[in-house]
């Protein structure tokens, strides 16, 4: 019996987690859950899994889902408060931070230096807090279990290896929708274009990240605080089929790479079941009927977020948090109509541009950093 809480349950990894536990043959006992607005989803999940104790960020929400609940035996946690007494607790021998974007952060802190450990599908993480999350890792013993597919990838890759035998990380990435589209149209996009990703079913805020490969910039700097990667061992390469999720190239000139069918299910139930492989419900990757893979390098001149965010790494200190708050601010903003599409790298390099660089900042540095960067980005007037 494994105890688990899991952050961010309505969202889609979230939902996919419980999916994928629902049809392990490994009993876990679901100890908590959070949510944020999504009253309807949180009630029926809470009514099936029975948790002991629920987080609801949104105040209305965790008052209104408090009051549907009467007479039941959970305790709700509200606000921000709630979710970070939530990813305390040290009883539970796994948290699963399925959060979306820097409200993640500090809950992954949480369990760290609880010694629990936690499967990270919140990216955000480790861009805005690597070194602290790295230094609490070496004094509490927790582990992070990667979730997102090309970590996944790399980690299984890495299974029975040397670190200081690997040559450099190759991180595959579909392109997204824009890959071929005329440069100069990318001004147009609309919302609906950029939420249109060929390959993979994700929440709003990854597919747009998706498009403008931010997402594949944020797993760079993902890569080097999972691994121990620097920068320059970091390689990106388009492969719009989705079939190979990562690679690893050795000292031997030797590459690993990991395949599979491009379903989140797949890296979500090996963060479950690490080190053990168990029966899966999904269909077989079949390469005779996909046919060829392709790949092609990324252009920087078409997704100047890539360029970005290896400049923040290089840079580091409070460079990459900037990039990333940033860039979720400037996503909220596209996705309200306020701004267009390429105005989110322009926003972001600003934002870095401007801010006061610290060098190894703390977590109220960083909490300070948050809230200036949100500022700066709603002060911008975009070209709507
Ligand atoms: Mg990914």
């Amino acid at each position: 019996m494994k105890n688990i809480t899991i952050l961010g349950s309505t969202g889609s990894i979230g939902v996919n987690t419980l999916n994928v536990i629902d049809n392990l043959d490994q009993d876990y006992n679901i100890v908590g859950l959070s949510a944020n607005t999504s009253a309807n989803t949180i009630l029926s999940q809470i009514k099936k899994y029975k948790p002991e104790v629920v987080a609801i960020a949104d105040l209305n929400t965790a008052g209104f889902v408090k009051e549907q609940l009467k007479g039941y035996d959970i305790t709700i946690l509200p606000g921000r408060s709630g979710l970070l007494e939530l990813s305390s607790r040290n009883d539970v021998d796994l948290l699963f931070n399925a959060l979306v974007g820097s409200s993640g952060m500090e809950p992954t802190l949480c369990a760290i230096k609880s010694s629990v450990d936690v499967a990270l599908s919140n990216k955000e993480s480790l861009v805005m807090a690597g070194d602290i999350i790295e230094s609490e890792k070496i004094k509490s013993g927790a582990k992070i279990f990667p979730v997102d597919s090309e970590h996944s990838a790399i980690w299984q890759c890495l299974a029975g290896e040397k670190i200081d035998q690997v040559e450099k990380i190759i991180l595959t990435g579909s392109g997204g929708p824009f890959r071929n589209r005329d440069i100069d149209t990318l001004i147009d996009v609309k919302v609906s274009d950029a939420l249109n990703h060929p390959n993979w079913e994700m929440g709003k805020k990854i597919t747009i990240d998706s498009a403008s490969m931010m997402n594949k910039g944020l797993e760079v700097i993902e890569t080097k605080w999972l691994f121990g990667i620097d920068w320059d061992k970091i390689e990106i390469v388009i492969h719009p089929e989705s079939i190979i999720h990562s690679m690893v190239e050795f000292k031997d000139k030797s590459v690993k790479a990991q395949m599979g069918v491009p379903d989140m299910k797949v890296p979500i139930q090996y963060a479950l079941t690490y080190p053990d492989r168990k029966v899966a419900e999904w269909e077989s990757l079949d390469l005779s009927k996909i046919g060829s893979l392709n790949f092609e390098p990324p252009s920087f001149k078409r997704f100047p977020c890539i360029s970005l965010a290896y400049e923040t790494l290089k840079k580091g200190g409070s460079y990459p948090a900037v990039l990333n708050v940033a860039n979720e601010q400037a996503v909220y903003r596209f996705l309200n109509n306020e701004i267009s599409f390429i105005d989110i790298p322009i926003i972001i390099e600003k934002a870095c541009e401007k801010h006061e660089y610290i060098k190894q900042p703390s977590l109220e540095e960083l909490i300070y950093i948050e809230t200036w960067t949100i500022n700066f980005v709603k002060s911008f007037e975009g070209k709507k």
